[in-house]
C-alpha cells in the first residue's frame, strides 16, 4: 500500500520510490524513522554519474570560461558569478581580463580601477578580496594561483564554494561544490527536507553532493550539475520531461517538484527612506567617496543619508548635505526617485538638485570629495544607485542649466 509521502520522512519516503527500480521491498523491509543519512545509495550513484554526464556533454553552454584551465580566469568568473547571471557576468568577464589578464596585472592595478571594471556587477566587496588576494600572491613571490585546496581557501574572500569550484575545474580535485543550484536540484532529487537558506543545513547538502561527486572528472561534474539547476532543474517550472534524473527524481515521482527545495521564512528587510542631493558649483558637481571599509567601500556617490520620518525631502536633503559636507544648501527641486535592494534592507532615495549657499567641504565619515566636471563623471567608480541616476538624468545639462539661470 502507498504511504502518503507528503507527511512522511524525506528518507523513508525515498525508499517507496525507489522500490520498485532497485528491488526494494518496503512490506518486508522496515522504513527508517530518520531520513537516509547515506543518501544517494552506492547502487545508484555510477547510473547518476554516468547520466548527467551524458547529459551535461550533449546540453553544456558554450561559455567562455569553460574554454579555458587558467586557473586565475576560472577563479574570476566564479567569483562574478556568485550572486549574478551568466548573461549579466559575460562583458564583466571579458572586461575585466581585458585590463587584468593575469594576477600580476590586477596586483599592480590600484583599487579604483578594479572597482571601476567592476561597476555594475554589485557586490563590491568581491572585487576588494580579488585585488587583495592578488596582491597577497604575487606579494609573496608565488605569483600564480595556488593548486592546494587550504593554501587557495585561505586568501581573502575564498569560501568553500570558491574553493572547490576553482579547485576541482582548474586542477581536478575532488571537491564537489553546493551552491544555490546545486542544493535545489539534490533537495528535490533525494527529498532532502532541511531548508537550503539555513547555514546548519549546508553540511548535508555538501555531503551529498561529496557522495554524488565523480572523482573522475570532478571539474566536469560540479559544472554539469550546476547546469542541470540552471537549465532544467529551475527554481520554477522545472523540465523534468528532459532531465537525465527523473527516474531516480524523489520530488518528480511523487508530483512534489513545487514542495522542494524548503526554505525558512525569514523576516522581510526593512525599508529606509534615503535622499540625495546634486549640488552644481560653477559647471561642477560635488561627489564624495564613501569610506574604505563597510558597504559600497570605495564608491563614488552623490552626499546623502537618511531621512527622518518627522522631515520633508527638502528639510532631509539640508540637514544630510550639512553633516556629511559641511555645505549649507538650498534645494532647487525634486529630480527623480529610485529603488534599490541591498542584501539586508532596501531603499528608496530621493535625488534633489541643489545649490550651495555657503562654507567650504568639510568630510564627516566619507574618504574624498572632488568638484568634477559631469563629462568626467565615467572616470569614477559610483554605486549602483548612481549609475540608475545616470541612465535616467543628464547631470550635464543640470549643472549647465544652474549656471544660466
Ligand atoms: Fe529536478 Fe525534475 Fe530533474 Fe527532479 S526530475 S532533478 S525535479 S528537473
Amino acid at each position: 500500500m502507498r504511504r502518503n509521502l507528503k507527511n512522511d520522512d524525506p528518507g523513508a519516503a525515498f525508499l517507496i520510490v525507489f522500490a520498485a527500480r532497485f528491488g526494494y521491498d518496503p512490506v518486508s523491509m522496515p522504513l527508517p524513522k530518520k531520513p537516509h543519512t547515506a543518501w544517494p545509495p552506492s547502487r545508484i550513484l555510477p547510473a547518476l554519474r554516468h547520466d548527467l554526464l551524458i547529459w551535461y556533454g550533449t546540453h553544456r553552454r558554450d561559455l567562455p570560461w569553460r574554454r579555458t584551465r587558467d586557473p586565475y580566469r576560472i577563479w574570476i568568473s566564479e567569483v562574478m558569478l556568485q550572486q549574478t547571471q551568466v548573461t549579466t557576468v559575460i562583458p564583466f568577464y571579458h572586461r575585466f581580463l581585458q585590463r587584468f589578464p593575469d594576477l600580476a596585472a590586477l596586483a599592480r592595478a590600484d583599487i579604483q580601477t578594479v572597482l571601476k571594471h567592476w561597476e555594475g556587477l554589485g557586490y563590491y566587496r568581491r572585487a576588494h578580496h580579488l585585488h587583495r588576494a592578488a596582491r597577497e600572491l604575487v606579494g609573496s613571490g608565488g605569483g600564480c594561483v595556488p593548486d592546494r585546496h587550504q593554501t587557495f581557501r585561505a586568501l581573502p574572500g575564498v569560501g568553500d564554494y570558491i574553493a572547490n569550484a576553482v579547485m576541482s575545474i582548474a586542477f581536478d580535485r575532488p571537491c564537489a561544490v553546493v551552491d544555490g543550484n546545486v542544493k535545489r536540484v539534490l533537495a528535490r532529487l533525494g527529498g532532502i527536507g532541511d531548508p537550503v537558506n539555513q547555514a546548519a543545513a549546508h553540511r548535508v547538502f555538501q555531503r551529498t553532493a561529496d557522495r554524488l561527486l565523480e572523482r573522475g572528472c570532478p571539474g566536469t561534474f560540479n559544472q554539469a550539475l550546476m547546469e542541470l539547476g540552471a537549465l532544467v532543474c529551475t527554481p520554477r517550472r522545472p523540465n523534468c520531461p528532459d532531465c537525465p534524473w527523473k527516474a531516480s527524481c524523489f520530488a518528480f515521482l511523487n508530483d512534489v517538484t513545487n514542495e522542494f527545495p524548503k526554505r525558512i521564512r525569514k523576516a522581510p528587510v526593512p525599508l529606509h527612506a534615503m535622499v540625495a542631493g546634486v549640488v552644481c558649483h560653477r559647471d561642477r558637481v560635488l561627489v564624495v567617496q564613501r569610506p574604505s571599509e563597510g558597504l559600497l567601500a570605495g564608491l563614488w556617490e552623490f552626499p546623502g543619508g537618511r531621512r527622518h520620518q518627522s522631515e520633508t525631502g527638502p528639510e532631509a536633503s539640508r540637514r544630510v548635505l550639512s553633516e556629511a559636507t559641511g555645505l549649507r544648501v538650498s534645494v532647487a527641486r525634486k529630480l527623480i526617485r529610485v529603488n534599490h535592494a541591498y542584501t539586508h534592507f532596501k531603499i528608496e532615495l530621493d535625488l534633489y538638485l541643489c545649490r550651495k549657499d555657503s562654507g567650504r567641504v568639510r568630510l564627516d565619515g566619507l574618504q574624498a570629495f572632488r568638484w568634477i566636471r559631469p563629462a568626467e563623471l565615467d572616470v569614477l567608480p559610483f554605486t549602483g544607485v548612481c549609475k540608475k541616476f545616470f541612465a535616467r538624468l543628464s547631470i550635464e545639462s543640470l549643472c549647465h542649466g544652474r549656471r544660466r539661470r
